[in-house]
């Protein structure tokens, strides 16, 4: 997911705003944007975005899997890929997609 700052345009950073969720702040600004984890783990409304960082459904096609267990089906392998969502200096984020076709959860590293 990439923010741009409603005050300067700049991208903005993810940080971690402790136990209550993540923020995304400007680095030449100080506009901050505050996301709250606990809602969004409830209602998943990042999927959305989540979809269109991804490009959509399409962009699943002919990925690897891995070894990795879905969080809501517990099945036991999903479809990977590797995306820069931040800054080019930061590490990659990893997204999974869940293999079981009736399933199909997203999510991130
Ligand atoms: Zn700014
Ligand atoms: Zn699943």
């Amino acid at each position: 997911m990439i923010l741009f700052c409603r005050t300067c345009g700049n991208v903005l950073k993810v940080v971690e705003a402790g136990y209550s969720g993540l923020q995304f702040a400007c680095n030449t600004c100080p506009y901050v944007f505050k996301i709250s984890r606990k809602i969004s783990n409830r209602t998943y409304p990042k999927l959305k975005e989540l979809d269109d960082v991804l490009g959509g459904a399409a962009a699943w096609e002919n990925v690897d899997s891995t070894a990795e267990r879905c969080p809501k089906c517990c099945h036991p392998r999903a479809y990977f890929m590797q995306i820069q969502t931040r800054s080019a200096d930061e590490p990659m984020t990893i997204f999974y997609k869940c293999c079981n076709s009736s399933c199909g959860h997203n999510w991130r590293e």
